[in-house]
């Protein structure tokens, strides 16, 4: 039995919460703290088998947090507020004796480059404190490092080649709108793509390779596009026999119209300029324009389908392993008020919090997914709502 301070009240914090409370078993107490107290008051209301408690934070003040974290005395803090946040929450984590959880690494906001060495780099102040950190417990970053650690574990030798496969099928029938945080998500793909080939991470231009993918139970063939994305940082990392790591994303070539316009007219620049005597960043004026993520859900059907493609050797031959899940938009909705995108980071959340909680996986320090046991959480996260298949074949390149 537990207690658990959730930061950010935004569309997968929603799913957070309605999670944890499915899970009183684990969860007895729930404070939940964001910028905005309406959000999370709006949030603690949707529950109705126990109390969420609010809180107002400004998650970016560590003097603040460490208020907090002293009034509430949590086990755990699962930080669902936003990259920039990250270090800051581990700065107050730290202080008080706190075990921490996210979904995303930290960035900087001026520059658009995810990487995890600054998080890495509390390894051994966590340690010595002897409490523990769990980067990117969310879908991608989260379940497809788990997905790989069970790939390495079970169906490889070793792993040398890795795909992840990233699709919403789903449609929200809006113009232009982002599944998560416009911010975070248009940062993200308009950075110059990276992946791993033989030792190095090789750049090329941001949307520049595509393929078409054949995805399966009925969404069928969509258009790919390679991007960087966090996990391949950490993946290569601790599974050292990888040769050459992508990220696929799927993109509409309506969405991919907008936000060619969007960025040549400059909206998604993240430097300040000067508007009428004040300085503003296009790309959070365009975040105030666009649709609260959050409002997506009732407006959202299809699925999503997110897994990696290992490939290596078995016993002497060459194959592959597809391990992915399908999640449909309605059901998450009708469950937690959220869609699949929310859902899917929302739930490897609360899956990683209960490992850490029941010691499942607990050590101090500063960990990614895929350095603990697959199997523990595996078999946690499909009755929590995203069981996964796995179909082993040939090994055709993609
Ligand atoms: P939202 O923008 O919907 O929610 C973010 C929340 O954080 C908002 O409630 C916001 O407050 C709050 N927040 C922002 N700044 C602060 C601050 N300084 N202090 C306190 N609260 C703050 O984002 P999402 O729910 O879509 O995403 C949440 C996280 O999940 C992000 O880090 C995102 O990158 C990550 N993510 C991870 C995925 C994965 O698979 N690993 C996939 C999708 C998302 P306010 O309400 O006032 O704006």
């Amino acid at each position: 039995m537990s207690k658990v301070l959730i930061i950010g009240a935004g569309g997968v914090s929603r799913v957070v919460v309605h999670k944890c409370a499915q899970r009183p078993d684990i969860f007895s107490s729930i404070t939940l703290a964001s910028r905005t107290l309406s959000r999370c008051d709006a949030i603690a209301a949707e529950i109705k088998n126990i109390k969420v408690a609010t809180a107002q934070i400004d998650a970016d003040d560590v003097p603040q947090l460490v208020a907090l974290l002293k009034q509430e005395k949590p086990q755990l803090v699962i930080n669902v507020a936003l990259p920039y946040q990250d270090l800051t929450i581990m700065d107050a984590c730290l202080e008080t004796g706190v075990d921490y959880l996210d979904t995303a690494n930290y960035e900087p906001l001026d520059t658009a480059r995810f990487e995890y060495s600054w998080q890495w780099a509390y390894q051994e102040r966590f340690k010595k404190k002897g409490i523990m950190a769990l980067l990117g417990s969310g879908f991608d970053p989260g379940m497809t490092n788990v997905y790989t650690a069970l790939a390495a574990k079970n169906y490889l030798d070793e792993i040398e080649e890795l795909d992840i496969i990233d699709a919403n099928a789903g449609n929200h029938g809006l113009p232009f709108a982002t599944n998560f945080n416009p911010e975070i998500n248009i940062r993200e793909i308009t950075a110059a793509c990276r992946h791993w080939e033989d030792g190095a991470f090789v750049e090329t231009p941001a949307l520049s390779t595509k393929r078409s993918f054949n995805f399966p139970e009925g969404i069928g063939p969509m258009n790919i596009y390679r991007l960087y994305h966090e996990e391949m940082e950490s993946l290569v990392k601790h599974f050292p026999s990888i040769k050459k790591a992508q990220f696929w994303m799927t993109f509409s070539d309506n969405y991919l119209k907008h936000l060619e316009v969007l960025q040549n007219v400059g909206m998604t620049r993240i430097d300040e300029v000067e508007f009428e005597g004040q300085k503003i960043v296009p790309i959070q004026f365009l975040k105030a324009l666009l649709p609260d993520p959050a409002t997506l859900g009732p407006l959202t059907k299809g699925k999503t389908c997110i897994g990696v493609i290992a490939r290596g050797k078995k016993d002497g031959r060459r194959k592959q392993v597809y391990i992915y899940n399908i999640c449909d938009h309605e059901a998450c909705y009708a469950e937690t008020n959220s869609q699949a995108i929310s859902y899917t980071t929302g739930v490897p959340a609360v899956t990683g919090a209960i490992m850490m909680l029941n010691k499942a996986w607990h050590a101090p320090g500063v960990w990614n997914m895929e350095q603990f046991d697959p199997e523990p959480f595996m078999a946690e996260v499909g009755p929590m709502g995203l069981p996964h298949v796995v179909i082993e074949g040939e090994w055709p390149s993609l």
